[in-house]
């Protein structure tokens, strides 16, 4: 296991010095935060969209979530939602951020809200062309999730209480897998544009002898920030993990994944967990797009329903749980957050490529494809594309709770985007959460946009291709602006 990390090396050496921050921070009120939970549970028979196709639910196995935390410094308010969906629009958000401003003041900046990417949910994102165009009516399930997210921001708020604040992190390589893989020459399936000459195959066959290496890394490690009620009881543990999904859930079911699992879990551990108000756990996704639980070089037998996620969940919730135990607390802490939505297109599709898709899709608007049929399927996914105005409002925000800093993307984005935002941040203590207050779709890095695979197809990926360096130059500027700011407020 790597050392907890701690104070940020900037705070820290202002510390040392005994500069000015030691006194303003002394003078700040303490921290408060509070945390509840609202129920999103789709209706039986509502569509579950983790798959290709949608199929009618039919039962629901665990109920979906979204959780809230709040923190309040005396100053600012941050408040921060996971959602058990595979994404959610950006017009979703917008209305729950609304909703929230209105009945808390907290402003639109200061409120995260990220999807787990639970496969076996139904859609919040929207139907084709999903994040295609900024503004959308929303479905009457958006609209009852962003009501539900007020809902428990509020509820969060209501319960707020003296707390402190403490960032871990656990290491847990065993879970992780880069689902990209270099294949041997001349191995190459034929794609959906009826190319052999892409160089990395997602989710190549397990086991295989024509795999060569995986194209990509992993990131391991979770990070978490924990809240208690000061010097006592556990209230919420707010983590992220950079993987995709488990799944391997029972036919037509609803549930919340290993996501959900995990914070049932971690909630048994904590004593007076179902003391008023109850522990909240919370497992946001990290940067997971090119990342899943699949071995491909030893696969594991197939398992009974829910084993996988459950043995995942489980494991997690142990290391986070014994991490706990030797944290740092601190409540006298700064709370800041920024957003802004950086000048983003759509990607271009090339004249070939439309002309491709105009003869294999003759009725882009109304033909249902079928799962076999994938050719089908992307020439009318390039034809919306095509058919997008052609810049994005894809939100990116950061948010500084105490030395912890959080960014986050809109999209499924890729491991080394998020280890990258880790090292280069100005906190020590950092990480990105993808998903969050939009969903456009992945997110590859341009050097894998040259290897090919199903993340980096026209239809799967939405964007141009600098749009993960635009990404991380927009949220590590504004983690370098929310520093600043706090050293400028220091008398
Ligand atoms: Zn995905």
């Amino acid at each position: 296991m790597r050392p907890l990390r701690f104070a940020s090396a900037v705070l820290a050496g202002v510390l040392v010095a005994g500069g000015p921050q030691v006194c303003a921070q002394a003078a700040k009120p303490s921290l408060r935060a509070g945390a509840a939970i609202s129920n999103i549970t789709p209706d039986l028979g509502d569509e579950i969209v983790g798959g290709f196709l949608p199929v009618p639910s039919s039962y629901v196995h665990d109920e979906l979530h979204a959780r809230c935390l709040v923190f309040d410094d005396g100053k600012n308010k941050v408040a921060l939602v996971v959602c058990d969906l595979l994404g959610v629009h950006r017009s979703l958000c917008q209305e729950a951020a609304k909703l929230v401003e209105e009945a808390t003041g907290i402003p639109p900046s200061h409120l995260l809200i990220s999807a787990t990417h639970t496969h076996s949910a139904t859609s919040a994102i929207g139907g084709f062309p999903r994040g295609y165009y900024s503004d959308v009516e929303l479905t009457s399930y958006q609209r009852f999730v962003a009501r539900r997210i007020a809902d428990g921001v509020r509820r969060a708020l209501h319960v707020l209480r003296p707390a402190e604040m403490a960032f871990g992190t656990v290491e847990a390589p065993e879970h992780v897998f880069n689902r990209r893989w270099f294949l041997k020459e001349g191995t190459m399936p034929v794609n959906p544009f009826g190319q052999t000459t892409e160089r990395v195959k997602m989710n190549p066959g397990g086991g295989s002898s024509n795999l060569v290496e995986p194209a990509g890394p992993t990131d391991p490690t979770v990070s978490f920030v924990a809240v208690r009620e000061a010097g006592g009881r556990m209230l919420s543990v707010y983590s992220a993990y950079s993987l995709h999904y488990v799944g391997g859930c029972g036919d037509a079911h609803i549930s919340a994944d290993y996501f959900g699992m995990y914070c049932e879990a971690l909630k048994k551990m904590q004593k007076g967990a179902e003391q008023e108000p109850a522990f909240v756990a919370m497992m946001a996704n990290g940067t997971s797009g090119d990342v899943n639980n699949v071995n491909f070089t030893n696969p594991r037998p197939r398992r009974e329903p829910y084993a996988q996620m459950a043995d995942v969940a489980q494991d997690i919730a142990l290391k986070v749980n014994a991490a706990l135990s030797g944290l740092e607390w601190k409540s006298a802490i700064t709370l800041d957050a920024r957003k802004q939505e950086p000048g983003i297109r759509w990607r271009v599709v090339e004249p070939e490529l439309s002309r491709w898709a105009e003869t294999l899709e003759p009725n882009p608007w109304g033909k249902r494809p079928t799962k076999t049929d994938l050719s089908t399927l992307y020439a009318g996914r390039v034809l919306r594309l095509k058919a997008a105005s052609p810049e994005t409002k894809a939100p990116v925000q950061v948010l500084r709770i105490g030395d912890v800093c959080i960014g986050t993307s809109p999209c499924e984005t890729f491991a080394e985007t998020g280890l990258e935002f880790k090292k280069r941040s100005p906190f020590k203590n950092a990480f990105m959460v993808e998903l969050a207050n939009g969903y456009y779709g992945y997110l590859p890095t341009p050097r894998h946009f040259e290897l090919g695979g199903y993340e980096t197809w026209p239809g799967t990926n939405y964007l141009e291709r600098g749009a993960s360096v635009k990404v991380l130059d927009a949220v590590l500027e504004m983690a370098g602006a929310v520093l600043e700011a706090s050293k400028q407020s220091t008398p």
